[in-house]
């Protein structure tokens, strides 16, 4: 039927294409002898859920980045796993499984803290049902099921689309991911304005992976971004909150950043940031780049990183410039900076949302820099005892390595946490103050000039 539409509308050419279109791929299957993904490096619960879907006859593959990353030697940072059975099918079969999602169904499998996530295989689709694409295209729904070789062509990345069969442990490649494995080349899978436009997600993917992986984005998928990226902006907050994640905490942030600043991908997660980066405002790259840098580090050395932190460094920019017009206004110092951070935050949410448990903390980091700068004595030992003290102090210790005049209280601050409780007081008792808060002082006892003069 379609088929005949389209004959009338554009000729014998286009309903070849159609056919074309519907034609099942056909996988190349590489033999367990021939490629280098090993059952030791899986994890044991990813195992688990595969053997036990296959014994119940359902077909049951690793696929995503546990493929991709086991093939270059890398640590899966999970298991994804497709499957023939619904996602009834697999609940049924796990008692630690809960299905989720709306716009796209899951299972997930719970050992502990390990989810294991199992995905029923899927088909492209048009309008229907359980399908749903808006008129510009994008996907608002997807849990049309499929075989295999449907499953593997609405995957991002060819070499996302590698599936590894528990059955006899060989690799299925669908869409030439294997070679583009060997090549470091990140392809996406059909054309990719249509891919964009379907989840405008896939361009933050590209950038990610890109960086993640050290692998080139293909030019056709590279060309269209700059042109797309606005479709970013139809993307709910919430799961761009998750992409800045994924990109910022994957331990490949500085790389991430400057890729979506080359995009112009940066202007939808954090839009002053990436227009001060733009304006080629150095301040702006030295602090992007060194807290960045600092993120990738603790990550590499397996300590603990939060958003709360990464949040308070991409938006201090625009933080710190609210807070001078404030000052200018005549506001106390804390007042000002309270209200340049309600400010700024509110503009943010609009963009990529930050759950309260940790745009809480990320103000606390933004109100203790005056404390920082200005307690001494009892008030300062207070300080070192607050719970998200350290947080503050390593920010300060950012900020400072840009800004010299911060460094002498900086280095008080190092000095004094090295030291015994007895001798902390004597040395909060010395603290030196600081010209900064002598200066606003001045400025907050100066009378206040009458409206009409202001
Ligand atoms: P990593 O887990 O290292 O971030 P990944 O490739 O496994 O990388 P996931 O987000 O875990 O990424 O997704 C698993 C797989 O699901 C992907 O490899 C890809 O095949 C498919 N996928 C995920 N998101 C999309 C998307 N937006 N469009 C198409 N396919 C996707
Ligand atoms: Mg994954």
């Amino acid at each position: 039927m379609i088929a005949r539409i389209w004959q009338r509308l554009k000729g014998t050419v286009a309903v070849e294409r159609v056919e074309r279109v519907k034609e099942a791929p056909v996988a190349t299957i590489i033999p367990r002898s021939e490629h280098g993904v090993s059952r030791n490096n899986i994890s044991k619960n990813a195992l688990k859920v595969l053997y036990r879907l296959n014994d119940a006859g359902f077909r049951a593959c690793l696929v995503g980045g546990g493929v991709r990353d086991l093939l270059l030697s890398l640590k899966p940072k999970d298991f994804d796993i497709a499957t023939s059975a619904s996602p009834e099918e697999v609940r049924a079969l796990f008692r630690n499984c809960r299905l989720i999602g709306r716009r796209f169904r899951l299972a997930h499998v719970l050992y502990g803290r390990e989810v294991i996530e199992v995905a029923t295989f899927r088909a492209s689709h048009r309008d229907g049902e359980d399908g749903r694409t808006d008129a510009g295209g994008r996907i608002m729904r997807d849990n049309v099921f499929g075989d295999i070789a449907e499953d593997a062509l609405r995957r991002d990345f060819s070499v996302n689309a590698l599936y590894y069969d528990i059955k006899d442990y060989s690799i299925h490649d669908y869409a030439g991911g294997m070679a583009d494995v060997s090549a470091r080349l990140l392809r996406l899978i059909g054309d990719p304005v249509t891919r964009y436009k379907e989840d405008p997600v896939r361009m933050l993917r590209a950038v990610r992976f890109a960086a993640k992986l050290d692998f080139e984005i293909a030019p056709e998928a590279s060309d269209p971004i700059a042109d797309l990226a606005s479709e970013l902006g139809e993307i709910p907050p919430a799961r761009l909150f998750e992409e800045v994640l994924k990109l910022f905490h994957s331990g490949h942030a500085v790389k991430s950043l400057e890729l979506l600043h080359d995009y112009y991908l940066l202007d939808y997660l954090f839009p002053h940031a990436a227009k001060k980066l733009g304006d080629d405002d150095e301040s702006t790259w030295d602090l992007l780049e060194r807290g960045l840098n600092n993120t990738d580090q603790r990550i590499r050395a397996g300590k603990s990183v939060t958003p709360a932190f990464l949040y308070a460094v991409f938006l201090w920019m625009d933080v710190s410039e609210r807070y001078e017009l404030w000052l200018a206004k005549g506001e106390a110092p804390m007042v000002a900076m309270q209200r340049a951070g309600d400010e700024a935050l509110a503009v943010q949410l609009t963009h990529t949302s930050l759950p309260k448990r940790f745009s809480f903390p990320m103000r606390e980091i933004w109100m203790m820099q005056g404390r920082l700068l200005t307690y001494t004595g009892k008030r300062a030992l207070r300080l070192l005892e607050q719970p998200r003290f350290r947080a503050g102090y390593d920010f300060l210790c950012l900020r400072a390595e840009l800004d010299s005049s911060l460094q002498e209280r900086s280095d008080w601050w190092t000095r004094i946490q090295e030291l015994p409780v007895e001798q902390q007081e004597e040395m909060a008792r010395q603290a030196p103050k600081p010209d900064q808060l002598r200066k606003r002082k001045r400025r907050r006892k100066s009378p206040k000039k009458p409206d009409s003069e202001q």
